[in-house]
């Protein structure tokens, strides 16, 4: 089977399907290969205001919006054992003018509810294979999936995940690094509420944060578990029967949430970062973790991958009607994502190494940090912001409703 069209995108987890839902509302027909990835595995991902925008921008918030909970305060809590212990500090999203900073949502439903809408978008082909082989020439690109197609296309937009192949086959090069971490999600019920609150406690081994969950049947009060903690101790806490992790669990975050109990299996994820020279090659363009990846930390991993989305399809749709797979649209998005991508990675590389860092100056540096969160009004609302609506030009499709596009 041989299919021609204007975009294949490789990768159908939640970057891949936002593409291509919003590349095919752009007018450019799409071809999405990829494997759903359905499995619950205890992930979630708190999406900020700045991907809210852009999923209400593509008309699909309110499918997504009864299968997620908003997040209306963040509490962080030193649990370091800080040379300069700090009060816990609580940021309201009010503060900042928001009803909520953002919402969190499970992977899987965030994939299942968008392959769904994908399966509906006029323009947009969504076929669940992998591609293999690629070619990139001066006048379009070439793929085939295992299953025998051939796809010609004049872009190629890999979202094809941290171990993108797209990537290797396209030349593009990489810095990769390990974190001493692996991070354990579950879903949990539990006997309090969580009064939509996101709470960090900040341990020598990373951040253990509890996000909230929607109620779900007769569950009435549930939340994700991200935490981060050395490999011998993810190992042991693996290897727990689930009532023994959940006291665990509770003990950590010092029964906020009442009585815990686990939903569901549990997953671990060992910690990595990693960075691209470029997020475009000939006739290829990076997306979301086939592009950038760091540790789970502050929810800035698919927050970031959505902008490369928002962007990418303003290059395409501005310099690139006629051939989106040109150089002038590839470079101008490369261009346009370089400074969001090195500031995230950057940021969050110093806050979880601040924290594994048992050292009085560092100590000292993140506690006055933290107190001037807490006491300057003006710098706390900046920080805020620049987390949920990052500063600088926004893609249209993440601007407000009112004055995008
Ligand atoms: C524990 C944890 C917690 C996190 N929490 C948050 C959070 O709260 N907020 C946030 O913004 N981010 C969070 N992140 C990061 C976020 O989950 C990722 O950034 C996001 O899922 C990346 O989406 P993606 O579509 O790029 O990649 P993936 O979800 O990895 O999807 C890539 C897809 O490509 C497919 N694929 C691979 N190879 C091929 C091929 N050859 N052909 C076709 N398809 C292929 C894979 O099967 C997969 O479906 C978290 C990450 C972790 C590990």
């Amino acid at each position: 089977m041989e299919t021609q069209t204007d975009i294949l995108i490789a990768g159908a987890g939640a970057a891949g399907l936002t593409a291509g839902i919003a590349l095919a509302g752009a007018g450019f027909r799409v071809a999405l290969r990829g494997d759903l990835e359905t499995r619950r595995n205890g992930r979630t991902v708190a999406l900020f205001e700045a991907s809210l925008r852009l999923y209400r921008a593509l008309g699909v918030w309110r499918r997504l919006a009864p299968l997620a909970c908003p997040i209306e305060t963040i509490r962080i809590v030193d649990d370091t054992g800080s040379r300069l212990p700090t009060p816990p500090l609580e940021l309201q999203a009010e503060e900042i003018g928001l009803d909520a900073f953002g919402a969190n949502i499970e992977n899987a439903s965030l994939v299942m509810a968008l392959a769904a809408i994908a399966r509906e978008t006029p323009g947009l082909d969504l076929r669940e294979t992998r591609l293999d082989d690629y070619e990139f020439a001066s006048s379009d690109a070439r793929a085939a999936t295992v299953d025998g197609e051939k796809i010609s296309a004049k872009l190629i937009v890999g979202a094809d995940g941290r171990n993108s192949r797209l990537r290797a086959a396209a030349g593009i090069k990489t810095r990769e690094w390990n974190y001493p971490q692996v991070a354990i999600t579950a879903l949990l019920r539990h006997s309090r509420t969580h009064w939509r609150a996101s709470s960090e406690f900040h341990t020598r081994q990373g951040p253990c944060t509890l996000v909230p969950l929607p109620a779900e049947g007769a569950n009435r009060h549930r939340s994700s578990l991200v935490w981060l903690m050395n490999p011998g101790e993810a190992k042991r806490r693996m290897a727990l029967a689930d009532g023994e992790l959940a006291r665990e669990i509770e003990t950590q975050t010092r029964r906020l949430h009442g009585a815990i109990a686990l939903e569901g299996p549990r997953a671990a994820f060992p910690i990595s970062g990693l960075a691209c020279q470029s997020m475009t090659a000939k006739r290829a363009a990076l997306v979301a973790d086939a592009a950038h990846f760091f540790p789970p930390i502050g929810a800035q991993g698919l927050n970031l991958g959505l902008r490369d989305v928002a962007q990418l399809v303003e290059c395409l749709e501005t310099r690139g009607a006629d051939d989106p797979g040109a150089d002038k649209p590839l470079r101008a998005y490369d261009r346009a994502r370089k400074l969001d991508v090195s500031v995230r990675a950057l940021g969050v590389d110093l806050l979880n190494r601040s924290l594994l860092w048992d050292l009085p100056p560092v100590d000292f540096a993140r506690g006055v940090g933290i107190l001037a969160m807490a006491g300057i009004g003006p710098l706390r609302r900046a920080l805020l912001r620049e987390g949920v609506t990052p500063p600088g030009r926004l893609p249209a499709l993440m601007r407000p409703l009112a004055d995008a596009r």
